[in-house]
């Protein structure tokens, strides 16, 4: 199964019936363990990417938030929401088949706060300097339920079962 191959195929699917050209496969041990396109414009859910609900999908079927030992095929290359998600779910490797650069004569989706190129400097900003409008509130109740949180954890302040480098 060329899986590369796969993706595209989704996403051609996908435009050909009214949805955005993005797609994702989740592979471990060989075998495709989920797969999806973008469903944003089907559903209208703006958090509806193809990473995302492949990602729901395979942890459900595993019943895990980690995909260690995963591979993860992607049309594009991922929005930060979708980088973010693939960050915490620890697969061995993700491989995007399309560059932003490469997609952007044909495809731009700009929102209020961002464009392409300004989206992942957007999260490197303070707080207060970003385009999105955040106000601090600060609550002492608030860090109260984190302590909570580590009593129920047995003490310890680490979410158990997290594959971590040390
Ligand atoms: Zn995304």
């Amino acid at each position: 199964m060329d899986f590369a191959q796969h993706t595209i195929d989704i996403a051609r699917k996908n435009v050909e019936e009214g949805g955005r050209p993005f797609a994702t496969v989740i592979v471990k041990d060989g075998e495709i363990l989920a797969e999806s396109p973008n469903k944003v414009a089907q559903t209208n859910d703006p958090t509806a990417h193809a990473e995302i609900l492949a990602i729901r999908d395979a942890c459900r079927k595993l019943g895990t938030e980690h995909l260690v030992g995963a591979t993860i095929y992607v049309l594009a290359h991922p929005c930060p929401m979708c980088l973010g998600s693939l960050y915490y779910c620890s697969p061995d490797e993700v491989v995007f088949l399309t560059t932003r650069d490469a997609y952007e004569p044909h495809y731009v989706d700009d929102r209020k706060y961002f464009e392409l190129g300004t989206f992942y400097g957007e999260f490197a900003k303070d707080h207060t300097e970003r385009r999105l409008p955040m106000r601090h509130e600060p609550h002492d109740a608030a860090v109260d339920v984190y302590r909570l949180w580590q009593q129920h954890n047995g003490g310890d302040r680490r979410v158990p079962g997290a594959p971590t480098v040390a």
